[in-house]
C-alpha cells in the first residue's frame, strides 16, 4: 500500500535500496501483482489540506461476486478524532484503509474528505495526507535515519528527529553507539518488534499527515510492548486524527468513537462506555476479553 509508494518514491530518487527479508520481499512483489483499479480522473483536482470530515457515504464494495468487502457503509470521521474500528477478522477493516487510500473505489456509495469526492481528487494530494502503519514493517538495509525518511524524501534532519521523538523512539536511537546512522541490516536483528514498529510509526510521521491510521499496527507485539506503543499514539491522537483498527477490543477504550464491523458492515457505533452497555458483539468481546491473559488491564483515561 503507502510501502508501495515509499518503495516507488526511493526508485524515482534512485535511492540505494535493499529489501531486507524474504518476507518483505514478498510483500512487495505482493503489491506490485495487484492491479490498480483507480485511474486518477485527467481534471482531478488538489485536495485541500484536511480540516473537517471524512465520509463514508452508503458505501459498498466488492473484491469479487464473492468476496464481500463493506455494504452500504456509512460513517462520518470528524478532524481530530481518535477512532477504532473494532471487528474479527474478514470484518472488512483492512477494505476500509483500502478505499480511504483509494487503492479501490467504491461500487456504490462515495466517500468524501471535507466534501470532495475521492474520485474527483488526485491520488497525490489524498496520500500524501495519509501516514499508514501495518502490522508488518518493511525495514531497508540502510540507516535508521534513511528509513524514517523513507515516508517523506525530503524531510530534513531535524523533521526526521521530530519524527522519532513523536514516535517515541529518539532516546533509543541515541543509545546506538551510531546513533541514526546505526545500518539497520547490521542491527535490524538487534532492534527488537517494538522499536521496529516505533520506526515504522516515525516514518509514518514524518510527512507530518493530517490523517495516521494504524491498521493492526501492534498485533504482532507482545502485551507489555504493545500497551507502550498505543500509549504513544494517544499522545499522538491529542493532535491528530487518528485511525486504529484492531481485533483487540481491550484497546477501544482509548478512542473517542468506536465502530463495530461485523461481515463488511456497520453494527454500532460510539464511545466505549455506551457500546459495553448495550447488547451486542461488542459487549459480548468485552466481556471474553476481560476473561483473558491477552487483555491487558489499561487505565481509563
Ligand atoms: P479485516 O481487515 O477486517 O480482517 P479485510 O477487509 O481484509 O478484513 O477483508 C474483508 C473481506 O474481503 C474478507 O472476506 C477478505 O477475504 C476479502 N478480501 C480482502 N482483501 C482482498 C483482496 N485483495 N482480494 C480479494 N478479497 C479480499
Ligand atoms: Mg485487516
Amino acid at each position: 500500500l503507502l510501502n508501495l509508494n515509499l518503495y516507488i518514491l526511493a526508485l524515482a530518487s534512485s535511492i540505494p535500496i535493499f529489501i531486507d527479508g524474504v518476507a518483505a520481499l514478498r510483500r512487495i512483489t505482493d503489491i506490485f501483482s495487484e492491479t490498480p483499479t483507480v485511474q486518477e480522473s485527467p481534471d482531478a483536482v488538489a485536495l485541500p489540506h484536511f480540516s473537517q470530515e471524512i465520509c463514508f457515504d452508503t458505501v459498498t464494495f466488492n473484491y469479487s461476486t464473492e468476496r464481500v468487502g463493506v455494504k452500504n457503509l456509512s460513517l462520518k470521521i470528524r478532524h481530530g478524532e481518535y477512532v477504532m474500528f473494532v471487528g474479527q477478522s474478514g470484518a472488512g477493516k483492512s477494505t476500509i484503509v483500502n478505499l480511504l487510500t483509494r487503492f479501490y473505489d467504491p461500487d456504490k456509495g462515495s466517500i468524501l474528505l471535507d466534501g470532495i469526492d475521492l474520485r474527483h481528487a488526485t491520488l497525490r494530494s489524498l496520500r500524501s495526507q495519509i501516514g499508514l502503519v501495518s502490522q508488518e514493517v518493511i525495514l531497508f538495509n540502510t540507516s535508521i535515519r534513511e528509513n524514517i525518511r523513507m515516508g517523506d524524501l525530503e524531510a530534513s534532519d531535524a523533521q526526521v528527529e521530530a519524527a522519532a521523538k513523536a514516535a517515541e523512539i529518539h532516546n533509543f536511537i541515541l543509545t546506538l553507539p551510531q546513533g541514526y546512522e546505526t545500518r539497520v541490516g547490521d542491527r535490524g536483528g538487534q532492534l527488537s518488534g517494538g522499536q521496529r514498529q516505533r520506526i515504522a510509526l516515525a516514518r509514518a510521521l514524518v510527512r507530518d499527515p493530517a490523517i495516521l491510521i494504524l491498521d493492526e499496527a501492534t498485533s504482532a507485539l507482545d502485551v507489555a510492548t504493545e500497551a507502550g506503543i498505543l500509549a504513544t499514539i494517544d499522545r499522538i491522537a491529542q493532535k491528530r486524527t487518528v485511525i486504529v483498527i484492531t481485533h483487540r477490543i481491550a484497546q477501544a477504550l482509548r478512542a473517542d468513537k468506536i465502530f463495530v464491523l461485523e461481515h463488511g458492515s456497520i453494527t454500532a457505533s460510539g464511545h466505549h462506555t455506551d457500546l459495553v452497555e448495550r447488547e451486542g458483539l461488542y459487549a459480548t468481546l468485552w466481556q471474553q476479553g476481560h476473561q483473558t491473559s491477552h487483555s491487558p488491564k489499561l487505565p481509563l483515561s
